[in-house]
């Protein structure tokens, strides 16, 4: 367990004010000429480098009320950052929670779903899993920074696992039997780079390579897939081994690759499985995690602005007035109006979508027609950490191709004694059909199609909590879904604030599925609102 030190990429901010600023002015505005503060400094161009995301805006918001809606991560950011520059900030939440999707299940955790009945988890005191995000790629500055900024503990979550496996249900030759996930990536890297030689080797690849770039192209293909010295693909320990190396006579057995053929027809070789993690931007190790469950970085900025939050108050109506806003919403106590100066809403577009307003015609256009990917999750309770004790499987993702998509297994509690999978993590049209079951229906159809997988499940398993995103009241969606056609039409109608409401969370950022995109999206509308009531212009320019 540790925080997270050392150095993130620098995005300063440079301020271009109307009227032209001194350096002593700028430093004094910041109030950072007694303390020096490095970031300001940085600014200034008087140091080279900063230890994380500097975000100090001059000028003070003192006296301006700010209308936010929704607590969850942009909410909260937004409203953590404006605190910081003196604005009095009311956030409204529907929940009687703060995080929104950011949603760790513990025990006693409950959800609203659509046409579902009221459901709370039962889990063991001290077993958690993420509903929502559970993994931080290392390149997303922002996030980590916050972390580092709110004390928030970082442990390596394990994306990429060769020993979970695939396991194809009822497709080829290969289907149903759990193949280890480094059989299948080395025979096809094998297969593939054998291929690739013998069509050099025969002049049959279109690439003007001298002789010498040939070979050299060869030895990499070789080292590549494994392949002997008459380029082929035969068997090696890159795949594991049937008998175990060890003491004295014990060298190891080591199992022939699959047919290519039968790879291809089992369907392994299809995006539902060969969507090597690693190779995805955002999937790429090393990746992070809170140490005790995500809604730690909720909890964390709660910790800064829950005195500014109102629980259990949910948004009806929003209106642009000449001057100011006006929020309706409702709670225990009956419905209320609150006026504020200008207004930041965070509330995902579906559950937005069914809120009266006076937006433009544009923006109402945009709320109604961007759509949420459905998605879903269960978390399995077991009373024995069976995948780490008989299968040696620490973290990572088993894929299926049936209704569970994929199995997540724990990146923390290593070799502890109960342990929490994720039984399904799916999406669009399975996810929809699963949500459409009933919470034991779905408990059922985890553990029917896992016990394939893990025949351990029937002995083993406790209990169960399921989320259905797109069906849960509040988000109704996993997160928005763009073609770059609509990244050109609606999207950008609600980059632009409607009179005096200002659009944000992650969906309007182009890191959708993010935590980053809540908090990017925070930072670039708390700088708009700013640079709007002290009237300044804000650009961002490009860094060495
Ligand atoms: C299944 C899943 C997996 C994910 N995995 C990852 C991951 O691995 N890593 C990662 O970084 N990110 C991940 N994400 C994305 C990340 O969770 C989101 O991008 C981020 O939490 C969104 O924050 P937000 O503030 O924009 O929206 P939200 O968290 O949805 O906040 C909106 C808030 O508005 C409130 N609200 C709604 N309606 C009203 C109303 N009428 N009145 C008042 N308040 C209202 C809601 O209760 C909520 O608190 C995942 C998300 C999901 C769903």
């Amino acid at each position: 367990m540790f925080i997270l030190q050392g150095e993130q990429p620098l995005h300063l901010i440079f301020l271009n004010t109307r009227k032209s600023i001194s350096r002593r002015d700028f430093l004094t505005q910041t109030g950072m000429l007694a303390g020096a503060s490095y970031p300001a400094m940085l600014a200034m161009g008087m140091l080279r480098a900063a230890p994380a995301h500097p975000f100090n805006l001059p000028g003070s918001g003192s006296g301006k009320q700010i209308i936010i809606l929704g607590a969850g991560l942009a909410g909260m950011a937004a409203a953590y950052e404006l605190s910081k520059l003196g604005y009095q900030c009311t956030v409204l939440e529907a929940r009687d929670r703060a995080g929104g999707r950011c949603w760790s299940i513990r025990k006693g955790a409950t959800n609203i779903e659509t046409n579902q009945p009221f459901h709370t988890a039962g889990f063991d005191e001290g077993q958690y899993f993420n509903a929502g995000p559970s993994r931080i790629p290392h390149h997303h500055a922002l996030t980590l920074h916050y972390c580092r900024e709110l004390g928030v503990p970082l442990q390596v979550y394990n994306n990429v696992n060769e020993g979970a496996y695939y396991f194809s249900e009822g497709k080829g030759p290969l289907s149903n039997r759990k193949i280890p996930v480094r059989e299948i990536h080395n025979d096809v890297r094998g297969y593939m780079t054998e291929m690739l030689a013998k069509a050099i080797d025969t002049k049959q690849v279109d690439a003007a390579l001298t002789k010498e770039d040939a070979q050299k192209v060869i030895e990499y293909l070789r080292a590549e897939g494994g392949l002997d010295v008459d380029k082929l693909y035969k068997a090696s320990a890159r795949r594991g081994y049937i008998d175990p190396y060890g003491a004295g006579e014990k060298a190891g057995r080591v199992a022939d690759p699959y047919k290519l053929a039968d790879i291809i027809s089992s369907g392994l070789m299809d995006p539902d499985f060969y969507n090597v993690a690693e190779y995805t931007y955002e999937l790429q190790m090393t990746m992070f995690q809170a140490v005790g469950g995500m809604d730690k970085i909720a909890k964390a900025f709660e910790q800064k602005v829950g005195s500014a939050i109102q629980y259990n108050a949910e948004v009806t109506k929003i209106t642009n007035l000449p001057e100011g806003v006006q929020v309706t919403y409702k709670n225990a106590t009956g419905t209320h109006v609150l006026n504020g100066d200008l207004c930041i809403c965070t509330i995902p577009l579906p559950v937005l979508s069914n809120i009266d307003h006076n937006f433009s015609s544009d923006a109402s256009r945009a709320i109604d027609y961007i759509s949420y990917i459905q998605t879903g999750k269960i978390g399995l309770q077991f009373r024995r950490r069976f995948w780490e004790e008989d299968e040696h499987i620490y973290g990572g993702i088993t894929h299926t191709n049936n209704e569970l998509t994929q199995i997540f297994y724990p990146s923390y509690d290593y070799l502890g004694k109960k342990g929490i999978l994720i039984g399904y993590y799916n999406f669009n049209e399975k996810a929809k059909a699963v949500g459409e079951l009933t919470y034991q229906q779905r408990e059922q159809l985890a553990l029917t199609k896992g016990s394939l997988i893990h025949p351990q499940y029937s002995k083993e398993f406790e209990t169960s909590f399921s989320v259905s995103w797109h069906k849960t009241k509040y988000n109704l969606g996993g997160w928005a879904l763009y073609t770059n056609d609509e990244r050109q039409t609606v999207y950008k109608a609600l980059l632009q604030p409607d009179r005096q409401v200002y659009f944000a969370g992650e969906h309007l950022t182009y890191l959708n599925a993010w935590m980053a995109g809540a908090l990017e999206s925070a930072r670039s509308v708390v700088t708009a609102v700013h640079a709007r009531v002290t009237e300044q212009r804000v650009q961002y320019p490009t860094t060495s």
